[in-house]
């Protein structure tokens, strides 16, 4: 699903973020991306979503070579991408309702197909009781499952989830990470997830790279928390 072959990152102010990075991660994985501040966790998924591209190496992600992508294609190809991040990021004036929907709207489905969509995926995030109320009305661990529902609702192939526990009480933070795994299982959606919670790395086990200056220096198959001081 994701294979990066020599895959370089270099910024304009001369960081090597991604260097000569090679890793497979295969259909239906669920894979946690660790490593210290700097370490190049975001850049990892820029590349992955297509808002980078490598000065060198090449990275496919469902099929797409992504750093041949013309401009114009980046928003057809970020279809295959759902995004979730710390910040919930979810539009202050739409209900949760319509912030799942606006998803399929923008992709230009029909009203009866996104109105059954909807109600699929608010059941499977469980918040069938929020469809009318607006994000401010949510607490935070209700906003981070409608942000999670609208990431998934076109079904993507590759759902990237940027410290998605981040603002979350470790309660909540087991709760997000149950969702994922049945999108993970039921939905059968890639899953990789930037973290930094130790605790959830050690209880939820699953593969886990590891980045240290741009480089994988562990790549787990049941993980486990490398500590950095
Ligand atoms: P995090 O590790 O929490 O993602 P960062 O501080 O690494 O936070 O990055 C936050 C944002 O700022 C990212 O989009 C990143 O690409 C960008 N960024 C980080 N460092 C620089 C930099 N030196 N110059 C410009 N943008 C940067
Ligand atoms: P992480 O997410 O692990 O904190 P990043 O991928 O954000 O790591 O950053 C890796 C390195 O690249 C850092 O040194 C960061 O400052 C630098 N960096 C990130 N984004 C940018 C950017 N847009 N411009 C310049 N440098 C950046």
């Amino acid at each position: 699903m994701i294979d990066l072959m020599g895959v370089s990152k270099t910024y304009k102010n001369g960081v090597h973020a991604i260097k000569n990075m090679t890793l497979h991660i295969d259909e239906g994985e669920f894979v946690y991306i660790i490593g210290p501040t700097g370490s190049g966790k975001s850049t990892f998924i820029k590349l992955i979503d297509g808002e980078e591209i490598p000065d060198s190496g090449t990275v496919i992600v469902a099929g797409t070579d992504v750093g041949k992508l013309k401009f114009k294609k980046v928003p057809y190809y970020r279809r295959n991408i759902g995004v979730v991040f710390q910040d919930y990021r979810l539009l202050p004036n739409l209900t949760i309702f319509e912030n799942i929907a606006f998803a399929l709207e923008a992709i230009g489905q029909d009203k009866a197909t996104i109105r059954k969509r909807v109600r699929e995926v608010l059941e499977l995030v469980s918040l069938e009781e929020k469809a009318r109320s607006f994000p401010r009305e949510l607490s935070g661990g209700q906003q981070q499952r409608a942000t999670i529902g609208r990431a998934i609702a076109n079904k993507p192939k590759v759902l990237v989830a940027d410290e998605p526990t981040g603002n979350l009480d470790p309660e909540k933070s087991n709760e997000i990470m149950r969702l994922l795994e049945k999108i993970n299982e039921e939905e059968k959606t890639t899953v990789v997830m930037v973290t930094h919670d130790s605790t959830l790395v050690d209880e939820f086990k699953k593969r886990t790279i590891a980045l240290e200056e741009g480089y994988v220096v562990a790549d787990m198959m049941k993980g486990g928390y490398i500590k950095h001081e």
